[in-house]
């Protein structure tokens, strides 16, 4: 008995410990509210010409008609892949897709800017090469590069890089624009694509989902990062009134709402451990909302927490924890696997314990670590719904109710958090919140930068231009 080991300690019980992260945690109705008004707020000022804040318009003119065709290749660096993909576009909302993926290494994203551009330039040269048997003879393939990282951009095939996210590093890139860098890469590598479009994930998931179901208005990526992107008409973008498109023309918006509440933190209930992983980032002060939902930090801060009850003496005492101590050394996924487990003895927690932090655990342990991830999980779900109930808000789309395109791991593979994204909005909006409807997007990198590009083409030479 550990009361009789220690007898100064006030020992707490794994019960006490859950109250407290629970009060930490928790977001009201009211309290989300609250922080859908100052994300709305936010976007408001983001297309202001005098704007604070980056919120960018991405010269993507509209919706897709459905009936874009033709072979397209996409480069997709995201935050944890890199993906190539030939997307065959048949029309009536159809495609296929050929792809490849290469895991990206730490070093590569801290690597030169223009080595990590030339990475990406070889890859794609050998997967026209060898994996398509294709050779210059067979022509230049049109070419759509997803880049999800803030860059603002004056044309499509264009885009100077505003900040890395995500835990990038790459020196030399920041401040510059990263199509014309790209071109270079491709030009050295003798590459047979052209740069067609430069586009975001979240905008290319928001035509993509658009593109197959026209119901679609928002899109929302919930996965290393997270972002929104949505349609927004050129009467209501202040900050690009000078390049005189009428009133009514749809333009989709990047809204880049990871940075929401950065740098002031007026808004977002933070804790500690929010501030502590903002801190020990290569990029303090930035991307807070991001910090707070993304699958790159929940781990983090479930670990964090985990390091603050074993520093407590309230958990493994006696045991060796230095694998847990190390940061990020507990992945989201951990925390989607242990949400998963519904066996009476919490099996795979045990599981994840042992095998990769070599720690022995107790039921009433396992039970604490599966509702400090429900917790984590649903903080995340919680914050994200505010962001979606802004556009929501922003746009007028309660009446009528709309779809959200969703992808990213964390939506794709953590249990339950679908099902939490609708519980807020209905938290949110009451009732009418049921109307807003979150569905598994299309793939927005490869197929929605390949209609980008389609709608590119096909309007070269024309109006906007
Ligand atoms: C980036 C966004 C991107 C999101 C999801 C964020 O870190 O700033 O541009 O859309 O991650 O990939
Ligand atoms: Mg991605």
């Amino acid at each position: 008995n550990d009361d009789v080991e220690f007898p100064h300690a006030e020992k707490k019980t794994m019960a006490d410990h859950l109250r407290k992260y629970e009060s930490l945690l928790t977001l009201t109705p009211q309290r989300m509210r609250m922080i859908v008004h100052a994300i709305e707020d936010t976007l408001d000022n983001g297309l202001q010409k005098d704007g604070q804040v980056v919120v960018i318009p991405t010269f993507v003119f509209g919706w897709p008609t459905g009936e874009e065709k033709g072979d397209f290749l996409a480069l997709d660096l995201g935050g944890t892949n890199l993906r190539v993909c030939l997307v065959t576009l048949q029309g009536h909302g159809k495609f296929e897709v050929t792809q490849t993926k290469y895991r990206l290494t730490e070093e590569q994203k801290q690597d030169e800017g223009q080595k990590l551009l030339d990475f990406c330039a070889e890859c794609l040269d050998s997967f026209i090469r060898d994996t398509l048997g294709r050779t210059e003879a067979d022509g230049i393939l049109p070419l759509g590069f997803t880049f999800s990282y803030p860059c603002s951009q004056d044309r499509i095939d264009h885009g100077v890089l505003i900040r890395w996210t995500k835990g990038f590093g790459a020196p030399n890139i920041e401040g510059r624009d990263v199509a014309a860098m790209f071109k270079e890469s491709l030009k050295r590598f003798n590459v047979p694509a052209e740069l067609t479009a430069l586009i975001n994930d979240t905008t290319g998931t928001l035509i993509a989902s658009n593109y197959v179901d026209p119901h679609t208005k928002i899109a929302v990526i919930f996965g290393t990062g997270c972002n929104a992107a949505y349609m927004e008409t050129a009467g209501s973008i202040p900050k690009i009134n000078s390049i005189g498109l009428p009133k009514e023309q749809g333009m989709a918006i990047n809204c880049e709402w990871g940075a929401f509440d950065s740098f002031d933190h007026q808004h977002l209930p933070r804790t500690k451990y929010d501030i502590i992983i903002d801190e020990s980032s290569n990029k303090p002060g930035e991307q807070s909302f991001e910090k707070m939902i993304a699958g790159l930090y929940l781990g983090e801060i479930f670990r964090l927490i985990l390091c603050e009850l074993i520093d407590a003496g309230d958990l493994f005492l006696g045991q060796n924890t230095y694998k847990l101590e190390k940061a990020y050394a507990f992945d989201t996924a951990f925390l989607s696997l242990m949400e998963s487990d519904i066996t009476d003895e919490l099996l795979t927690v045990i599981g994840v314990f042992t095998h990769f932090f070599g720690v022995e655990t107790t039921l009433e342990e396992r039970q604490f670590f599966k509702k400090l991830a429900v917790l984590i999980g649903t903080r995340a779900a919680r914050l994200s719904a505010c962001g979606i109930a802004a556009i929501v808000s922003k746009k007028g789309y309660l009446e009528e109710g709309c779809a959200v395109g969703a992808d990213g791991s964390l939506y794709n593979k953590y249990p339950n958090f679908a099902n939490r994204v609708h519980t807020a909005l209905t938290d949110i909006f009451g009732e009418k919140g049921k109307k807003i409807v979150t569905h598994h997007a299309e793939d927005g990198s490869g197929v929605g930068s390949a209609i980008i590009a389609a709608m590119t083409k096909s309007r070269k030479d024309a109006q906007f231009f």
